[in-house]
C-alpha cells in the first residue's frame, strides 16, 4: 500500500477538532476517520484539507467544514442499515461520510457540473453504495422513497413539505433552516406524520436553491 501523506494530519484533526469538541460516537469518528478529505477539496487547497473550515469548491459552493459533517452524522445515530437521501452533494463528502455509516446513499446536487465531478470521485474512490443524482433536492428523489434519513447541506427558510413526504414514519432529517445570517441546524424526526425540532447549533450554510432561481 502507498503511504498516505495526509495521514498524521487527518489524525490531527480527529483529536483536535472532533473528539476535542462533542464528537464521540466511535462509529463517526471511525468514519471521519476513513474518509479522506484531502480527494474532495480543490487540489491548490488539499494541504488545508484537514482544517476545520469550509472551502470553496467550483460553482461557488463550499464543502462544509469536518466538525459540521461529523456533527450532522452523530445527530443522525446511524446503525448501519439505513437508505439515506443527502441534499447538495458538493463535493461528495459528507455523502462519503454517510455511505461509511449508512446502507445506502442517494445525493441530490442542482450543478451538473459538480454532481458529475462528485460520481466520479466517489466511484474511483469505491463507494459503491452511492447513487448521484442531478437535480432540485427540494423535490427529494421519489424514485427511490422512502428514506430513513434525510440530510441537506444547504440553508432553507422551511422544511420543504416534498422532502418530509419521501421521510418514513419515525425517520430522522437533520437540516440547517433560517435565513443566510441566522440558520440553526436542527435535528428534526417525524412521528405520527408531524415534525419534532430539536435545535442542535447555529450555522452558516450555502442556500438551498429551489426551482429555476
Ligand atoms: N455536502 C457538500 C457540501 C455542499 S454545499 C460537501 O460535502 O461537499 C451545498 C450544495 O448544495 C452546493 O453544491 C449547492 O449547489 C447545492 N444545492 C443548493 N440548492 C440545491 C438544491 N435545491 N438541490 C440540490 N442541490 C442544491
Amino acid at each position: 500500500m502507498t503511504e498516505d501523506p495526509y495521514a498524521v494530519a487527518r489524525q490531527a484533526m480527529l483529536e483536535t477538532h472532533l473528539r476535542g469538541r462533542d464528537v464521540v460516537s466511535p462509529r463517526v469518528l471511525d468514519a471521519m476517520a476513513r474518509v479522506p478529505r484531502d480527494q474532495f477539496v480543490p487540489a491548490a487547497l488539499r494541504d488545508a484539507a484537514y482544517e476545520d473550515r469550509a472551502l470553496p469548491i467550483d460553482c461557488g459552493q463550499t464543502i462544509s467544514q469536518p466538525y459540521v459533517v461529523a456533527a450532522i452524522a452523530q445527530a443522525l445515530h446511524l446503525t448501519g442499515g439505513e437508505h439515506v437521501l443527502d441534499i447538495g452533494t458538493g463535493t461528495g463528502y459528507q455523502a462519503a461520510v454517510l455511505a461509511e455509516l449508512a446502507a445506502t446513499v442517494v445525493t441530490i446536487e442542482r450543478h451538473a457540473m459538480l454532481a458529475n465531478e462528485a460520481a466520479d470521485r466517489l466511484a474511483r474512490l469505491g463507494y459503491a453504495n452511492v447513487t448521484c443524482v442531478i437535480g432540485d433536492g427540494t423535490q427529494g428523489h421519489s424514485a427511490q422513497a422512502p428514506y430513513d434519513v434525510i440530510v441537506a447541506a444547504a440553508a432553507t427558510p422551511e422544511i420543504p413539505p416534498l422532502l418530509f413526504d419521501q421521510l418514513r414514519e419515525e425517520g430522522r432529517m437533520v437540516l440547517p433552516l433560517g435565513p443566510s445570517e441566522d440558520q440553526v441546524l436542527y435535528a428534526i424526526r417525524k412521528h405520527h406524520g408531524k415534525a419534532q425540532r430539536m435545535p442542535l447549533f447555529p450555522c452558516r450554510f450555502v442556500p438551498l436553491v429551489s426551482g429555476e432561481q
